[in-house]
């Protein structure tokens, strides 16, 4: 249509990026990540995680290596993309911008961002808590840049409505992040449109947006709303999947033609693996619910590329909210975000290794 569509390499595409060490934890290590090697500088396609003689490599990481990579304790990762520490918002930003624009030709987009908790997935997807213009995340980026070539296009007839949702999956409940903070509506996924092709959420505020700064305070008052429900419930954030959904409908008033294009962005709950012996109650029903929504969402992901018949995406709230976002004719990006802290070569191998499973698509 109007923007030359980037063709992927199969449906999806996998980005990691290794967030920096913080100030309190670069102390007495000059900085220097040991254990994480980039080993093609110019590609920026691959990841080294070495670590030897440890005991923090156990039969169950070993079995993660990769690349035909004989040497004990080193594992090779090549991803679509790999962001070193030092790598800019703006950097990233840049190699999802053509994606981004592909919602204003229609296409449905998912960004997900996976990873253990603080390893940077609010950080790349929201932004900097210092509210800086060039610590903004991909949520405010990538609206921006959707508005902007938005206002570019009504030169050639175009115009654009935008509407906004922002909510959060917790023990697989659906809550509004920009709802009145009261949690007294059941909010339901129910399937709408002439095919029954377009997902809804009842009770869900649908905000018409034009501005940034509209969007803006949008996700201040999600942050507020997190916030009062994390008072309530530790960890809450950190346990719950967030799902900003920036949605389209455009028309043609020269040529008559229309579309219509979904931009979603999820912030996954932490993947640490949660283990349920020890918890009980609340926490145990907690650990369930994200164990099983974000390895259903691999499956989902690996039935649409296997083109299975059956894609269960009715088995977790997340992607029964996004099947019309998943497949077909949408595009989905992950990052895997990465600690660079020693102590986290565990998890960060795990990520690694399901990133690599959701590439191989
Ligand atoms: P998560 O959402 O995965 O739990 P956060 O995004 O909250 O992790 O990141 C954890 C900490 O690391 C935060 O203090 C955040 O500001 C910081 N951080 C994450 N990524 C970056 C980055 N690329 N540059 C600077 N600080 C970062
Ligand atoms: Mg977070």
């Amino acid at each position: 249509l109007h923007n030359t569509i980037q063709e992927l390499k199969g449906n999806i595409r996998v980005f990691c990026r290794v967030r920096p060490l913080l100030v309190d934890e670069t102390l007495g290590t000059d900085g220097v990540i040991p254990h994480i090697n980039f080993p093609d500088t110019k590609e920026q396609k691959m990841l080294e995680i070495e670590k030897v003689g440890d005991a923090a490599l156990n039969e169950s990481t070993v079995s993660a290596r990769r690349g035909g990579n004989n040497c004990q304790g080193k594992f090779d990762f090549s991803f679509d993309r790999v962001f070193a520490p030092d790598s800019t918002q703006a950097q990233v930003f840049e190699e999802i911008s053509q994606l981004v624009q592909s919602v204003l030709d229609g296409y449905n987009v998912c960004i997900f961002a996976y990873g253990q908790t603080g390893s940077g997935k609010t950080h790349t997807m929201e932004g900097g808590s210092d509210n800086a213009a060039e610590n903004r995340g991909m949520i405010p980026r990538a609206v921006a840049q959707i508005f902007q070539t938005g206002r570019e296009l009504e030169e050639k007839g175009w115009k654009y409505t935008f509407e906004a949702s922002f909510l959060e999956i917790y023990n697989e409940t659906i809550r509004d992040l920009l709802g009145n903070g009261k949690d007294d509506q059941k909010y339901d996924i129910k399937m709408t449109g002439s095919n029954s092709n377009d997902v809804m959420v009842t009770n869900l505020t649908l905000v018409p947006v034009s501005s940034e700064n509209q969007v803006h305070s949008l996700l201040e008052k999600a942050s507020h709303n997190r916030a009062v429900a994390e008072t309530k419930c530790n960890e809450r954030s950190s346990r719950s999947h967030s799902v900003f959904r920036l949605k389209l409908t455009g028309s043609n008033e020269l040529t008559g033609e229309g579309c219509q294009g979904t931009l979603n962005l999820i912030d996954l709950a932490g993947s640490e693996r949660l283990k349920e012996s020890g918890s009980e109650g609340q926490r145990l029903k907690e650990t369930q619910a994200i164990n099983k929504s974000l390895s259903n969402l691999g499956n989902v992901i690996m039935a649409l590329a296997n083109k299975e018949s059956h894609i269960p995406y009715r088995n977790s709230k997340l992607t029964y909210l996004l099947q019309n976002s998943l497949g077909g004719n949408s595009k989905t990006l992950m990052f895997v975000n990465i600690s660079p802290k020693e102590e986290n070569i565990q998890e960060t191998l795990c990520s690694l290794r399901f990133a690599t499973k959701v590439n191989q698509c």
